[in-house]
């Protein structure tokens, strides 16, 4: 298959896995499971732990190999991959505790509860932070003790091959665990249409309801992280200059294509206009180029991407927006977009309804916080979503009317690690990266044990 830079656009061929071969992967990945899922939790993380140390001493050619995939800057990526050696040291300490069985007071019965593999988990992954976003998916797989049939993006193919090289030189990991299979939305469908025993997606919302669908045949497992159309709610209380700063640079990082990215801004009437004002001067100075230069933002991941912003920032300029910074891609070689701030957006245009997943801002004025809090809840998604105030325990009330699966005050996006990670409504399924999130992963199986 091809894949594209998006910085130059170069085309280069990478050779496929074959689809046929998919089940014989599976075969393999299930046989080196077996004895892997028998191991304890500690001695898993024991042998997947110097994936962390591999991945620093990878720093600067995963990082170029993300900035040639996908555009994202060198700088930020290689944040990405040490974050990423950060996070598995996080995994790898906590499992064995999350992972341990639990005694359980079931009335008159004793008996305890085991969280017991599962057996091989399709593991498709997206382009947007293909080192982080890979590698906290294969070890939520990994750690309860499953194989992994592992299917990077076609977007980001380079930095999935060679995180699966590091993978497979653990000289703990069994051979055949995990199995990489290269190509794209149809090896996808491959994958899950296997005897696979789940399937975890971290993509689009489109992706998920196709995957489920497929996966209710055989009554699969599914985590499905899905996408975002995350609403920022900014109070007049606020230093709005400030906040309007930080959200834009939240808003650009990764060129707008992060599944948690603010996606729509409801400002309170009074702070309305300064909102703007302070926001589009901030756009202005984003700094968007080639990513191996010293830049906030690369290009965009390809031109499907480009073509989405367009489409997006057309519908909603024909329904009456008005493009205060940006609106048109760079003139020059390459998928380049810079940070586009919208005003007099209204809820029916496209991109208060879709997730563009691009540099478009959109920011609307409301009464109170009530009118921005039914807007919010009024999109399909439901990932995550940040309020912008100094009262605390206002923050806490509108927090708990925010129907999405993360509420940041006064910060947005991610968590820590630890946390529950994981949408509401079309945003997905499931929790990750946190106790909850490995034991869903597990067979959660209770053992009695007779009274004597
Ligand atoms: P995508 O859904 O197009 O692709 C994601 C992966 O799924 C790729 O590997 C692709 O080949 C595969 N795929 C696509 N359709 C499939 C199908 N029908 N069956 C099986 N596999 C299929 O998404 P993308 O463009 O790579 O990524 C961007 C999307 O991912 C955005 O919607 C973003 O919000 C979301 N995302 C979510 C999270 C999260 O944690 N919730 C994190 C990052 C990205």
């Amino acid at each position: 298959m091809y894949v594209v830079d998006p910085t130059t656009e170069e085309r280069s061929e990478i050779p496929e896995t074959p689809v046929g071969a998919i089940p014989e992967q599976l075969e393999l990945a299930r046989e080196a499971a077996g004895p892997w899922g028998l191991m304890p939790a500690a001695e898993r993380a024991a042998a997947l732990l110097p994936l962390a140390d591999a991945l620093e001493a990878h720093e600067e050619e995963l990082a170029r190999l993300t900035a040639k995939d996908m555009g994202k800057p060198l700088a930020t990526a290689r944040k990405e991959v040490l974050r990423t050696a950060g996070g598995i040291r996080y995994l790898c300490r906590m499992a064995p505790e999350w992972l341990a069985p639990e005694v359980t007071d079931a009335g008159p019965e004793a008996g305890y509860t085991e969280f017991a593999p599962l057996g091989v988990v399709g593991v498709i992954t997206p382009w947007n932070g293909p080192i982080w976003l890979s590698t906290v998916s294969l070890l939520s797989a990994l750690l309860p003790g499953n194989g992994a049939l592992y299917k990077p993006s076609e977007h980001s193919l380079r930095t999935g091959m060679a995180l699966a090289r590091l993978c497979h030189a653990l000289p703990g990991l069994p051979d055949g665990l995990v199995q990489l299979v290269v190509g794209g939305k149809d090896h996808g469908r491959a994958v899950v249409a296997s005897d696979v025993a789940m399937v975890a997606l971290v993509g689009s919302t489109a992706a998920g309801k196709e995957i489920m669908k497929t996966c209710a045949g055989g009554l699969k497992r599914v985590s499905l992280e899905l996408g975002g159309l995350d609403a920022a709610i900014v109070l007049r209380d606020v230093d709005i200059p400030a906040v309007a700063r930080k959200i834009v640079r939240i808003h650009c990082a990764n060129s707008g294509q992060i599944c948690c990215s603010i996606k729509r801004v409801y400002v309170e009437r009074p702070a309305y206009a300064r909102f703007l004002e302070e926001a589009a001067a901030e756009a202005g100075r984003v700094r968007v180029g080639d990513p191996h230069d010293d830049v906030d933002m690369g290009p965009l991941a390809g031109a499907f991407q480009l073509e989405k912003v367009e489409a997006a920032l057309a519908d909603a300029v024909r329904r009456g927006a008005r493009v205060l910074t940006g609106g048109r891609r760079l003139e020059r070689r390459g998928f380049f977009f810079p940070p586009t701030v919208l005003a007099d957006v209204s809820p029916e245009m496209d991109l208060m309804n879709h997730e563009p997943f691009g540099p478009l801002l959109p920011v609307a004025p409301v009464d109170d916080w009530a009118e921005a809090v039914r807007l919010a809840n009024a999109a399909r998604y439901g990932l995550t979503a940040s309020i912008w105030t100094n009262d605390a325990s206002l923050a806490r009330t509108i927090a708990s009317r925010l129907d999405v699966g993360v509420v940041g005050w006064n910060a947005h996006g991610v968590p820590p690690l630890g946390a529950p990670w994981g949408g509401a409504k079309e945003s997905g399924i499931g929790r990750t990266r946190s106790r909850e999130g490995m034991r869903e992963f597990s067979n959660v199986k209770f053992v009695r044990i007779p009274a004597v």
